[in-house]
């Protein structure tokens, strides 16, 4: 009757073997330890059968070879056990290297068990249809068997609270069935059911979780983005470089419905053109992307360059499609850097129409991770109230004294050390944190002015910069009005710092934001004019009163004839317009003496001051005696 059982287990067996070798395999070291248990468990029924006819068939065969083909089918049961334990480790918490080390222990321990049955003794029992066998070999591999379905067990259910909750069922499912049929067989030793529970083990583990079907997109036949989790993350672990190329296909369609089902039209055709590249394997994820791993950069090249021929050819009209190439993974430190980093380049891509691709190499990623780092300091800083403001003396050349001040921002770092703004601001200009900056910035400067009483020591007005994004956002005018309110400010004590910006939509939010807060009273200068991007149009159309030059305008003046002679031109431009002019960057007395001598009306530079934290700035004022600190006429 045994027999029969076992002839059923392979039958299932051979099942398996067909539904699991019928799909591609996409590389995992679980599916590849899979079909190891498979064989292994293959390997053990076969044997299973071929000891219960040895055992029948005792008299004509040679005593050695039935111990040998006896032993050999329980020894199959240990390392049947031992795969059970070395695939279930794959989902096990700890490094590879954790992993490999423990595996080499189990590795030993079922040589030592295997060593140890092939040298004990074993007996048979054979009575009609009752075909057993039992003594010391038998007893070896019981232990054996079990002690390594008993670690499964332990880690699976004690230590397995981290493992995916499927994964961990499936495993201790397995597990307890090769128990319960263990010692069923250990007391009725006639039943023969430990081969046949291992087979049904495989059952579950097929369909539970190594089915290869799981693993692919039912609408285009790529892999999916679990198998691409999986993956990625198994080539991580073993630090194997790839190199990977995402495809996005937004739609041209209009309208909601259409749309989705033109991407996914388009996937579908993709992937089927894609099938013809050899060595690459094509991924769908859940943002209907495709994904392309190889781990060789021509080929990912090729890949790239045949894809995007492919949609320019066949799906121009209908797809919008954005390609982010990254050449080496080693380049990003773990999967979910990677995830992160294509997606947001991807989103980036997608804002761009003209060129629609983007490769990740290097250096972009060490700018990434330095922006990255950037931000969670603006971020922290803003939380730890660490922004503080410096201020910068502004001379001016009619009173000899100096009569106002620029606020200029600094983070003070937890370490106590200053980051100058040229470090920040762009990037906080990006995110958008400029705005909080901006905000705080100018409700400190209001508290300064007003705890101090500025006016009192002579400098009517501190200017304050207003960076273009803070421009766009239509209430900054009644934030700007709520904080002076608070602090009882007369608004000609605060100067608005703006810069140009080429946006038609920006500009008219900036100039309602500007009457507004010029009802209220506040002035506007124009800073940076002689950066490179000043147009003269510009100061024609905003309501400005000041015009601040810029450095490099400055520095040219003394060092280049022609551009003496525009900032001339400019200066009596602005004149003519009723409007006054900062000359900022002013570092040395001739400096300063020449720029007097041309009739600009305000000095800021290095020369008089560096910007100074508001104690040191106030006893600057206080010391300067309010006098003329050169020979100016
Ligand atoms: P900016 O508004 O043109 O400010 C003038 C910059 O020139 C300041 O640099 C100042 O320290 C520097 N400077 C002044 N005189 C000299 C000089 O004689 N020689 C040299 N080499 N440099 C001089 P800082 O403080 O590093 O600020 C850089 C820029 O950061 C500012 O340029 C401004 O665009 C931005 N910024 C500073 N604070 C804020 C703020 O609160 N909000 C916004 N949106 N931007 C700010
Ligand atoms: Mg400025
Ligand atoms: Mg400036």
């Amino acid at each position: 009757m045994n027999i029969e059982v076992q002839c059923c287990g392979m039958a299932i067996l051979l099942m398996i073997w067909y539904f699991s070798l019928r799909q591609k395999p996409l590389g995992l070291e679980s599916e590849k330890l899979f079909l190891i248990t498979l064989a292994v468990n293959s390997f053990c029924l076969v044997m299973d059968i071929l000891s219960i006819a040895a055992i029948i068939h005792r008299e004509v065969i040679p005593e050695l070879l039935l111990a040998l083909i006896c032993k050999t089918y329980i020894v199959s049961l240990v390392w049947v056990g031992y795969f059970g334990l070395i695939y279930s480790s794959t989902d096990f918490k700890g490094t590879r290297a954790q992993r490999r080390r423990k595996n080499r222990a189990y590795t030993f321990i079922v040589i030592a068990g295997t060593l140890l049955i092939y040298l004990l003794p074993i007996h048979y029992y054979l009575e009609g249809n009752i075909v057993y066998t039992y003594g010391p070999s038998c007893m070896a591999t019981y232990l054996f068997a079990l002690l390594f379905v008993l670690v499964t067990l332990y880690k699976a259910g004690i230590r397995g609270r981290d493992m995916n909750p499927k994964r961990r069922r499936a495993i201790t499912i397995w597990m307890l069935i090769w128990i319960m049929a263990a010692v069923t067989q250990f007391f009725n030793a006639n039943l023969l059911l430990v081969g046949f529970a291992s087979v049904l083990g495989m059952v579950i583990l097929f369909f539970e979780l190594e089915n290869p079907e799981a693993n692919l997109d039912r609408e285009t036949g790529a892999y999916n983005a679990h198998a691409l989790g999986e993956y990625t993350k198994q080539l991580y672990e073993k630090e194997e470089k790839f190199c990977a190329l995402l495809v996005a296909c937004g739609s041209r369609a209009v309208g909601d419905e259409e749309s989705p089902r033109q991407t996914d039209k388009a996937l579908l055709d993709i992937v089927l053109h894609a099938d013809q590249i050899k060595d690459v394997k094509v991924f769908k994820t859940l943002e209907r992307e495709l994904v392309f791993l190889t781990s060789s950069q021509e080929r990912m090249w090729e890949t790239y360059r045949n894809v995007k021929d492919y949609i320019d050819s066949c799906w121009r009209q209908k797809v919008s499609p954005c390609f982010v190439v990254l050449p080496n993974s080693l380049a990003l430190g773990s999967v979910e850097e990677l995830f992160q980093m294509l997606r947001l380049f991807r989103v980036d891509k997608r804002k761009n129409q003209t060129d629609n691709s983007i490769v990740l190499d290097e250096n972009r990623i060490h700018k990434y991770k330095e922006r990255e780092k950037t931000e969670a300091m603006i971020r922290s800083a803003i939380e730890e109230d660490r922004i503080e403001v410096y201020f910068q003396p502004i001379y001016s050349t009619r009173q000899h004294r100096f009569v106002s001040a620029e606020a200029l921002t600094r983070i003070r770092r937890q370490d106590g050390t200053i980051v100058t703004p040229g470090a920040f601001v762009p990037i906080a200009e990006k995110n958008g944190l400029i705005s909080r900056i901006g905000e705080n910035v100018f409700d400190q400067v209001c508290a300064f002015i007003q705890k101090n009483r500025l006016w009192q020591q002579g400098i009517g007005y501190v200017e304050v910069n207003l960076s273009v994004r803070q421009c766009e956002d239509p209430k900054l005018a009644e934030t700007y009005i709520r904080i002076m309110e608070r602090y009882g400010l007369d608004p000609s004590c605060v100067i608005l710092e703006i810069t140009e910006s080429a946006s038609i939509r920006l500009r008219d939010i900036l100039l309602e934001n500007m009457r507004v807060l010029m009802d209220y009273g506040v002035k506007f200068a124009l800073d940076d004019f002689g950066n490179g991007e000043s147009n003269l149009n510009y100061i024609v159309d905003m309501p400005v009163s000041i015009v601040k030059f810029d450095r490099d305008m400055t520095q040219a003046y003394f060092s280049s004839y022609k551009a003496k002679f525009v900032m001339e031109a400019a200066m009596h431009m602005i004149h003519d317009m009723k409007l006054e002019v900062v000359s900022e960057g002013v570092e040395t007395e001739e400096q300063a003496q020449a720029i007097e001598a041309l009739g600009i009306e305000y000095i800021q530079g290095y020369y008089f001051s560096r910007p100074l934290p508001g104690a040191e700035f106030l006893k600057f004022v206080a010391g300067s005696g309010q006098q003329a600190i050169y020979d100016g006429k």
